[in-house]
């Protein structure tokens, strides 16, 4: 009985504290500095709000007229702070994330680092976040509710579209979840002049056109796929996009899920003009000839139009 009220209370604010800390980190990038002191501090006043609550029930035991077994359990699992121990557990940044890391609450997908060749006179690598591990993760989670397509013919998603229903793939596979992929570079410092591009990182995301509107538009659920430095990206394109495609292959001829077939398509690539040109292996100079990837409007042309 104490083994299970101390297991159960420990284990519940780790978890607790654990994913407010994340959540800190990830959704209000708090550095890890100023987490590590958060957690220091709201441990320490916990134990302090535990220690007290504790000494007044200890206090109220005494005058309680109870059966001295009775009194020495209760004393037992009352010597227990869960918030002793946690402050032990999650002195670090580094034992906080792994904890995370490892944590089955967390579901954590590890990146993998890929190594490239030596193109750029340097060690190139790129990191993979498996979008099978991912996939898996996202259609076996408890929340998960796929949304229907509408059945009164107003577009009110991409899968009411054409492009999804003569999509032949999507014929064929009913269940199929349709995956919807965005890039986009960032350059990760203010550079000017000769260094500009030098930090530029490339990344690849993905979103699952069936998660529900309100879901699908927050930032935390879109999944990073690829992130890669863009002077790799030119180099070693194919072998870059190579695990991506193979995982997309998997997807397509249906992965085993809890016993279950899962299967799902490449429903379209978002970016801006830029990216998109980069993507399809096109012109990526917008400021003279060809334009428009619809049309043959020249640069020229542009003033002209109303
Ligand atoms: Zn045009």
């Amino acid at each position: 009985m104490t083994v299970f009220v101390k297991c159960g209370f420990y284990f519940f604010f780790r978890d607790e504290l654990a994913n407010f800390l994340n959540k800190l980190e990830t959704h209000h990038f708090v550095s890890k500095t100023a987490l590590q002191k958060i957690c220091k501090e709201m441990l320490a006043f916990a134990e302090k709000v535990h220690n007290s609550c504790v000494t007044t029930l200890v206090n109220q035991l005494e005058v309680m007229d109870l059966p001295d077994n009775q009194c020495q359990i209760l004393r037992a699992a009352l010597a227990e702070n869960p918030f002793e121990e946690l402050q032990q557990d999650f002195r670090s940044y580094y034992l906080l994330d792994k904890h995370i890391k490892i944590s089955p609450a967390f579901k954590f997908v590890e990146p993998t680092e890929i190594r490239l060749g030596t193109g750029t006179g340097k060690k190139c690598s790129f990191q993979y976040v498996s979008i099978v591990d991912t996939l898996c993760v996202i259609v076996t989670d408890p929340g998960f509710k796929s949304e229907k397509r509408s059945e009164d013919g107003m577009l009110r998603g991409v899968r009411d579209g054409s492009a999804y229903s003569e999509n032949t793939f999507f014929k064929e596979n009913k269940d199929a979840f349709a995956i919807e992929m965005y890039s986009d570079a960032v350059e990760l410092s203010i550079s000017l002049g000769a260094s500009k591009g030098k930090h530029k990182i490339v990344n690849v995301y993905f979103s699952l056109a069936e998660l529900p509107k309100g879901i699908n538009s927050k930032t935390e659920n879109k999944f990073l796929v690829l992130s890669v430095k863009d002077s790799h990206l030119k180099i070693y394109r194919q072998e870059i996009y190579k695990p991506l495609l193979e995982d997309l292959k998997k997807l397509e001829a249906g992965v085993a899920v809890n016993g279950h077939s899962v299967k799902a398509g490449l429903l379209c690539h978002l970016g801006d003009n830029l990216e998109s040109h980069i993507i399809s292996g096109i012109k990526q100079s917008f400021s003279g000839g060809y334009v428009c990837r619809q049309c043959h409007i020249q640069h020229g042309d542009l003033p002209q139009i109303r």
